[in-house]
Parts: structure tokens; C-alpha cells; sequence
């Protein structure tokens, strides 16, 4: 069997740990396994490298911030090998052009295009472990070109889609939990999740994987283990829907900071209206959500909706724009306010959760702007203060 472990920033972060991996992963292998391992930058090096980049100038080309990017895992593989050769353990190093990954698009944000996984399977046949750098491939043009922040999630999985292998990645936090615990202490932890369910967590600000790796487990059927580097096997299995256990109702609840609302008031209901509104935005590269619009049959209406606070700035635009097209009309930009987030695949099929949700609300007297939901997820805007408290109070209230 092939099993790809990836290991993140910080547990890579000193030589000491670098050894004391480079010991766990010659267990692995003497227990008969063929080891792959991905690994990251040493803690924040690549914060540091663009660092450097910044110090120079504000707006450093893509194609050199990928080749100086690149450098942090070539660092983590070289020394990786170097630890586990001092053991005695047969190893080598790839970096992502070694291993045969394609990628395609945009520097800084490349998407792998294919892997050839033959090299790959050659050196473990002559029984090497084989460290591969993640976060990297190499594009058409023969040039390095990394996968964006966070990329060594997707290279891992990908590799062991390509490799027909399982996929272990170890990260500093012992698994996936139900709710961010430095908000609600008593959060469990989940011991199986579906890719869907992972992917609404990921996206709305959970954070533990990337959400991309977790949609490329989907596409192949990986899956994914994640779990604390060295400790006990006791982390979340990401896997399809169709190998959960138990389904639970409410999986996780996520609180999501980075959010805003706008409001638009006063502005003639008509579907041109709205879609100028939209037209702008896209224009200028808003990434809209939540979208609302209020009675349809008046004259005049209000239409909602959030994005995140990193959008500020463009929204600011949007709203000298359309003050010009609408004179009456008025934005308001509220930044006060989180995005709490119910996910699980029973959802759908359980109108009595939402009643259990707004009860809690009413309850405790929490008022809230916006609700929006999908198949397998609620998500309610709320004032920033009551965000954490909510989720809390909905936590309780779900068992999760
Ligand atoms: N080193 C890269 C980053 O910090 C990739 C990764 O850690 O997955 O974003
Ligand atoms: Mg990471």
C-alpha cells in the first residue's frame, strides 16, 4: 500500500522536528508500507520570503514571486532527506517538477493540469521514501509555478489520487472539530465528515484544510485523514457521504469574521436595477453573497447582501457608481457584523432545524439581518457582538 503524508509549516518548522518526523516515517515504512511525503515551509518561511519581495517593491513580478516562493519547500525536502538518510532510511527528494506535476494558469495561483506518477512509483520500488516539495509544479513553459497559500494540502491529495494511495495530513490541531473550541470549549471533535460538509467548513472560514484539496478528495474518492503529526491516531476522516456512520443533523457551525453587509435602499425595483448593480460588481471583481431583495411589488424596494471586509475598498466604488446612476438611493456599508454558519447534510430534509435555530434567537433575544441556505448548510448574519455567543447558544443547542 502507498500512503502520502503531508506535514504542514509548523511541524516542520525546526530540525527537531524534522528529525523526529524523518523517525515516525521510518516506523511507517519498516511496518511495509510505501511512504510518500509532502511536505511545506519551515513555520513562516514563506511569509518571509514575500516579505523579502515587498522590502524591494510593492508590486513584485508573479513569475518571480513563484520562483522565490518555490524555495521554502525545496529547503523542508532537502533537509527531510537528509534526516532520514542519517537514520539509515533510503530517501530522495523531488521537487514538484521531479515529480511529474503539471500546473496550468495564473502564477501564484496555478491549478494542477496532471501528474506522471511513474518516476514516483520507480524510486519507491527501489524501496526510497520519496519527499516530494509541496505546494509547486512546474507550468508549460517550463517554469516554476506554486498552487496559492495553503497549496500542499492539494498537492498532497493529488499525489495520492495519481498514486492510488491513502492520504494522511498531519497539521499542528489533533483533527476537524465541530466548532472553533477557543469559542465554544466543549466543541467535539468530528471523527467523520463528508467531503461537502468539509468544503461549506473550509470556505466559511474553519480553515483546518484547503478547500480545494478537500474537492479534489471528492473528484477521485480520497480519502483524507487529518490529524496531529507524531500523536495518536485519533484525528477526521474526510470521506463520501455514502461511508458516513451516524448522520447528525448539524455537523459543524462556523463564525466568519471577514464578512460585511451592504444594504441598498430606495432604489426602483426593477430587475435592470438589480442587474446594474450586479454588472458593477462584477466589474469590479466583488465577490457577492447572501444575496436579498425586499417586496418586489412596491416602487421602491431595498436589496441586500454581504461580502467579505477585504472588499471594502471596491465597495466604496460600487457606491460612488451607482449614487450616480440612482440618485435617491442609499448604501450602507455595515462592517459590524459575523457570518454564523450551521453545516450538515441532514439540513435539507429537516425543516424543524431551522425552527430549533430561530428559537434559540428568540430566546435569547438575538436579532439577525440576513439567513441565506443551501442544501447542506444555514448560514445567519449577525451583529458582530452576539456572533460568538450565537454560535455558542446553537451549539448547545444542536449537541455538536
Ligand atoms: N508554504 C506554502 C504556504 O505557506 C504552502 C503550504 O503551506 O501549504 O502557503
Ligand atoms: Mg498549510
Amino acid at each position: 500500500m502507498i500512503i502520502v503524508h503531508k506535514y504542514g509549516g509548523s511541524s516542520v518548522a525546526t530540525t527537531e522536528k524534522i528529525l523526529d518526523i524523518a523517525k515516525y516515517l521510518g516506523k511507517v515504512k519498516s511496518e511495509n508500507n510505501d511512504v510518500v511525503v509532502v511536505v511545506s515551509a519551515m513555520g513562516k518561511t514563506t511569509d518571509n520570503l514575500i516579505k523579502l519581495a515587498y522590502e524591494i517593491t510593492e508590486d513584485p513580478d508573479k513569475r518571480e514571486m513563484d520562483r522565490l516562493m518555490s524555495t521554502g519547500e525545496q529547503q523542508t525536502i532537502a533537509l527531510l532527506s537528509i534526516a532520514l538518510q542519517s537514520l539509515g532510511y533510503d530517501a530522495i527528494s523531488l521537487t514538484g517538477r521531479q515529480a511529474g506535476i503539471m500546473t496550468e494558469g495564473h502564477h501564484t495561483k496555478n491549478r494542477i493540469k496532471s501528474i506522471d506518477g511513474e518516476k514516483i512509483k520507480g524510486y519507491l520500488k527501489e524501496g526510497k521514501i520519496v519527499i516530494v516539495a509541496g505546494f509547486q509544479g512546474v507550468d508549460k513553459l517550463g517554469d516554476v509555478a506554486t498552487l496559492g497559500r495553503g497549496g500542499s494540502d492539494t498537492s498532497a491529495v493529488a499525489l495520492a489520487a495519481v498514486l492510488n494511495a491513502k492520504c494522511e495530513i498531519y497539521t499542528d490541531v489533533d483533527g476537524i472539530y465541530s466548532i472553533d473550541p477557543r469559542v465554544y470549549p466543549d466543541a467535539k471533535k468530528i471523527s467523520h465528515i463528508s467531503y461537502d460538509e468539509m468544503m461549506e467548513l473550509a470556505f466559511l472560514g474553519a480553515g483546518v484544510m484547503e478547500s480545494r484539496a478537500v474537492e479534489l478528495g471528492k473528484k477521485y474518492g480520497v480519502e483524507i485523514y487529518v490529524g496531529k503529526s507524531l500523536g495518536e491516531k485519533n484525528g477526521t476522516i474526510i470521506t463520501s457521504k455514502e461511508k458516513m456512520m451516524e448522520e447528525k443533523v448539524i455537523t459543524g457551525i462556523s463564525v466568519n469574521e471577514n464578512i460585511l453587509m451592504v444594504n441598498i435602499e430606495n432604489i426602483p425595483t426593477y430587475a435592470k436595477n438589480v442587474y446594474a448593480i450586479f454588472e458593477q460588481a462584477v466589474n469590479l471583481g466583488i465577490n457577492i453573497d447572501m444575496i436579498s431583495q425586499n417586496d418586489v411589488l412596491s416602487e421602491h424596494g431595498s436589496f441586500a447582501f454581504a461580502c467579505p471586509k477585504t472588499e471594502k475598498t471596491s465597495l466604496e466604488k460600487l457606491s460612488e457608481i451607482l449614487k450616480e446612476e440612482f440618485k435617491d438611493i442609499s448604501v450602507i456599508i455595515n462592517p459590524y457584523v459575523v457570518k454564523v454558519s450551521l453545516v450538515g447534510i441532514g439540513l435539507i430534509s429537516n425543516t424543524v432545524v431551522a425552527a430549533r435555530i430561530f428559537k434559540v434567537f428568540a430566546e435569547n433575544n438575538i436579532s439577525f439581518h440576513q439567513v441565506a441556505a443551501s442544501e447542506i448548510s444555514i448560514a445567519i448574519i449577525v451583529d458582530e457582538v452576539m456572533g460568538k455567543e450565537a454560535a455558542r447558544l446553537l451549539a448547545k443547542e444542536f449537541n455538536i
